[in-house]
């Protein structure tokens, strides 16, 4: 589609028909709970998402919503209470990530979230995705957010190819600040359109091309489709790993009311120096504290 405003016609209002209603994207004007900072809200969501689906982030966020409406009432928690909040989101130092940007938004910045990309990205925890993210859609700054989704169908239907390079080029970084519509609140949606297109549609192993609103223009589809010919992300394996291991060690830690002995863990996992390496690497994380007479817990 040579005519960029009609394809931000097309995709803007494919979204407005399709978006999913999801409560972290209800604007200002609707925004259903007066209790709950919604730039906060925002903020959480997008480091949740990060590497996990929407299915399961929503029942935590939620629940994270109501413990934690603002960045002072999480900062005024303990950061092991983040971490059993966290339940079974995956990478569980997102949680600790959190506590920390919420420490600091309450002791630096009066517990009211920056609402510009320097101040943002100089939160501990916060990386210039996340920032971009919650400048975009809590504050409405002009910035483009490039995330796997994003990445996706701009390499499909603009550049031609089926999947984008393994990490963000500084390529795909301008091309996705080119293609922002100018007016500010049009380009956040659009940020959030494309997304949603690329999780719903435009899928990584099996894009829906027969439902797209962009087929006519796709560049990807025009060249015939070829075979993608760059390397491939590597999918990562979970059975056995450590990641397995640390899951399990810290299901016993947030399952348990008070300290737990290291007996307890002992029956997690029967590798010995695997399930060693995997307490010392959540204790060095910051995840695990280590009590006396070999006991540990989350952090208090
Ligand atoms: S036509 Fe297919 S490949 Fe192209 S953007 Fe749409 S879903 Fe993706």
């Amino acid at each position: 589609m040579s005519d960029l405003s009609a394809l931000h016609d097309t995709i803007l209002t494919w979204y407005a028909a399709q978006a999913r209603d999801l409560p972290w994207r209800r604007s200002p004007e609707a925004w259903p709970w007066p209790e709950v900072d919604r730039p906060w809200a925002v903020l959480v969501s997008e480091v949740m998402l990060q590497q996990t689906p929407v299915v399961r982030v929503e029942p935590v966020w939620h629940e994270w919503m109501r413990r934690w409406p603002t960045p002072a009432a999480l900062a005024a928690a303990a950061p092991g209470d983040a971490v059993r909040e966290w339940g079974r989101l995956g990478y569980p130092r997102r949680a600790l990530r959190l506590h920390a940007a919420a420490t600091a938004i309450a002791q630096e910045h009066g517990g009211v979230i920056p609402a510009n990309l320097e101040d943002l990205q100089a939160l501990p925890g916060i990386g210039t995705y996340t920032a971009a993210a919650v400048g975009a859609f809590a504050f409405g700054i002009r910035s483009a957010v490039v995330d796997v989704n994003v990445r996706r169908v701009e390499a499909r239907l603009v550049t031609g190819a089926e999947h984008p390079a393994p990490s963000l080029s500084a390529a795909e970084t301008r091309l996705a600040e080119e293609l922002l519509p100018a007016g500010d609140r049009e380009a956040a949606t659009w940020n959030v359109a494309v997304m949603e297109l690329g999780a719903l549609v435009c899928k990584a192993k099996t894009p829906q091309c027969e439902r797209c609103p962009v087929l006519d223009a796709c560049a990807w589809v025009l060249a015939g489709r070829p075979a993608h010919d760059g390397p491939r992300k590597r999918v990562q394996k979970w059975a056995g790993t450590d990641r397995q291991v640390r899951g399990k060690l810290l299901h016993v830690l947030r399952d348990a009311s008070g300290p737990v002995p290291r007996s307890k863990l002992d029956v997690v996992w029967p590798d010995a120096a695997q399930r060693d390496r995997c307490l010392a690497s959540l204790i060095e994380d910051g995840l695990v504290e280590p009590l006396a007479r070999e006991r540990f817990r989350l952090p208090a």
